[in-house]
């Protein structure tokens, strides 16, 4: 006769740690559901966000200790999230938004676009329920970047006029973009901006959303200060390059995030980095290449298709992780120079949607999923879930 009952799985359950919460997932509240019927054990873990980099390795080992309970014939493990924003920080402007995050950067052509929108379509991909707003008054790229067009719809609730975001590859967005004639240049005075991240927070229908990324113009101006004012803030993401990250430029966007009470809640070192791939014709796999660049040679192995593929610094190495660590900033992504960024960004293609297995789109989605991760280790509090 074995004992196999919901209290014998939550205890084995409770030796499942959450790496970043450095609790176990019945302590944490994570356990919603827990039946055990005959040797058929069914379990639903509940965790702080979809985009959790840990989720398949929790998933794993819940089950493999589920299975070192006698009489145990079948588990079944469903994997759920639920993303909570900041606790006390009640909002007037965007309630149905959990997490907004602005992705900002020293200065202009950094790639903090393309960090945003690969950011987003990542963290739609894992199931979170993203959008993306271009306040990039300079530049309003985001809408060529997700290949989108045109002015968005409007529509009236409860009498007032609202804009209906544009969407693709499940990004809700709104741009600036949209609102402009094309080769219509802005000229933007302070107050002109605090009103428009006023309204795109608050005349927009975004619904419920679990991140709202907002795309930053470059710089520490008017826009970076009305959108602190206007909403509580989970956190920003700051873009930089290998070149800019000794630069003042740098330095003062960080401080000024401090001086307005903003956590930095990452640093991505974009063009960190060059990507070189070859071919060699009629090479065999486990073969391997000798590379010189700039004086440096490296040995590289070829794969089976005969290819070999590395980075190669260009402007020095280590640079990100020094500013990362003088201010106490996570690192959460480097990202090579790739010509496919480039190519797939002006075709509506960001790298993470058009080659989702690539090394690249890799690096965007562990950034993704550390900044997810970020978000949810600082909004945890337990939650009383357990049937
Ligand atoms: P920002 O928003 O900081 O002005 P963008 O995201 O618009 O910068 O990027 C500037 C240019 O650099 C764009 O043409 C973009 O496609 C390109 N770019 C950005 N990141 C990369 C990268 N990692 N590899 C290659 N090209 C990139």
């Amino acid at each position: 006769m074995s004992n196999l009952n919901k209290d014998a799985v939550l205890e084995v359950l409770g030796r499942v740690q959450d790496p970043d919460l450095h609790k176990d997932i019945v302590t944490l509240g994570f356990v919603t559901k827990c039946e055990v019927d005959g040797g058929k054990v069914t379990v639903v873990i509940n965790l702080t966000t979809p985009a959790c980099p840990v989720k398949e390795e929790l998933k794993s080992q819940a089950e493999a200790e589920i299975r070192t309970l006698p009489g145990v014939t079948d588990v079944d493990i469903e994997m759920t999230a639920v993303v909570r924003g900041q606790e006390g920080t009640p909002r007037v402007l965007a309630k149905s938004i959990q997490n907004i995050i602005a992705i900002s950067s020293g200065k202009g052509g950094v790639g903090k676009s393309t960090v945003s929108v690969n950011l987003a379509c990542a963290l739609a991909q894992t199931g979170a329920k993203v959008g993306l707003l271009d306040c990039d008054i300079y530049g309003p790229d985001i809408p060529m970047m997700m290949g989108l067009n045109g002015h968005p719809e409007q529509t009236e609730v409860d009498g007032k006029p609202m804009l209906t975001p544009k969407m693709n590859h499940g990004v809700k967005t709104m741009s600036v973009g949209y609102l402009l004639k094309e080769e219509q240049p802005a000229v933007w005075r302070g107050p002109m901006v605090h009103k428009l991240i006023e309204q795109f927070l608050s005349d927009v229908t975004w619904g419920e959303l679990d991140y709202l990324l907002v795309d930053m113009p470059p710089g520490t101006g008017d826009a970076q200060l009305s959108l602190a004012q206007l909403v509580p803030l989970t956190g920003a993401v700051l873009v930089t390059t290998p070149q800019a990250v000794a630069t003042f430029d740098v330095t003062k966007a960080i401080t000024m995030f401090k001086q307005v009470n903003t956590e930095i809640l990452g640093l991505v070192e974009n063009m960190a980095g060059q990507t070189i791939e070859g071919l060699v014709e009629g090479a065999q796999e486990g073969q391997s290449v000798r590379l010189c660049v700039g004086g440096q040679e490296e040995t590289l192995k070829i794969d089976s298709e005969g290819r070999f593929r590395t980075v190669v610094d260009l402007f020095g190495r280590g640079g990100g992780e020094r500013l990362a660590a003088r201010f106490d900033i996570p690192m959460i992504g480097q990202l090579p120079i790739d010509p496919s960024v480039r190519v797939g960004s002006d075709a509506g293609m960001p790298v993470v949607i058009s080659s989702p297995d690539s090394p690249l789109a890799q690096r965007f989605k562990q950034a993704a999923g550390k900044l997810a991760q970020r978000i949810a280790v600082r909004s945890f509090a337990s939650l009383p879930v357990l049937d």
